[in-house]
């Protein structure tokens, strides 16, 4: 290979996460960083989807870790395969995942996190040691990017706090921003 070539495949593996071959933290926050900028000067809709796999723990305990990593790669392929070519995703430690999504306002964003939250819900999940099928579920937050924010972490974070909201709420569901609620009213 050239030089060129090596660089290139240098580059990928270290915007790569290993297990689900998304994009890790660092290299989506470049990317969000950009349609933030987007965002400001030209004012394309950006929305954040903050999604977290709903316990967890019980996962790894009752199936064991390699079963888990299979629970996290395919409920990150089933996010990738919802979305569109031009939104990212990444996994964003454990069992979190965070979607850029570009041009898209909040219904349509609203009603993809739905599309999501359902389709988890309803994976068997064949995890490898045959444990027979695993089932889990869930939690979204949802935030969308406004003129007031300094940057995509002030998004990051208003989803953050929605999903913190649905774990409360009793896990499995979407919560959205309470200040797109209000702007929509
Ligand atoms: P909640 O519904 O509130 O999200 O509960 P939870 O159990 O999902 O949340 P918690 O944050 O307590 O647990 C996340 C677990 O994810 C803890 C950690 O052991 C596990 N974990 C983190 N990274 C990995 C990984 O790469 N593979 C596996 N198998 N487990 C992981
Ligand atoms: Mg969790
Ligand atoms: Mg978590």
């Amino acid at each position: 290979r050239t030089l060129g070539e090596h660089i290139n495949a240098l580059q990928v593996l270290a915007d790569t996460d290993p297990l689900t071959h998304l994009l890790n933290r660092r290299a989506f926050l470049v990317f969000a960083g950009d349609a933030m900028n987007y965002f400001r000067r030209y004012g394309r809709d950006i929305g954040i989807l903050v999604i977290d796999i709903d316990f967890f723990k019980r996962v790894n305990d009752t199936f064991g870790h390699g079963a888990g990593d299979d629970v996290i790669e395919t409920v990150g392929r089933i996010v990738q395969d919802e979305v569109r070519t031009t939104d990212k995703v990444a996994r964003f430690g454990g069992e979190e995942f965070v979607v850029l999504l570009r041009e898209t306002e909040t219904n349509g964003a609203l009603a993809l996190a739905e599309r999501i939250r359902n389709r988890v819900a309803g994976t068997a999940i064949a995890a490898r040691d045959d444990h027979g099928d695993i089932n889990v579920t869930v939690s979204v937050g949802l935030a969308m990017a406004e003129p007031g924010d300094r940057d995509i972490g002030d998004v990051i974070e208003r989803a953050d706090r929605a999903l913190y909201e649905a774990k409360s709420a009793g896990r499995n569901r979407v919560v959205a921003d309470p200040h797109l609620l209000a702007v929509a009213a």
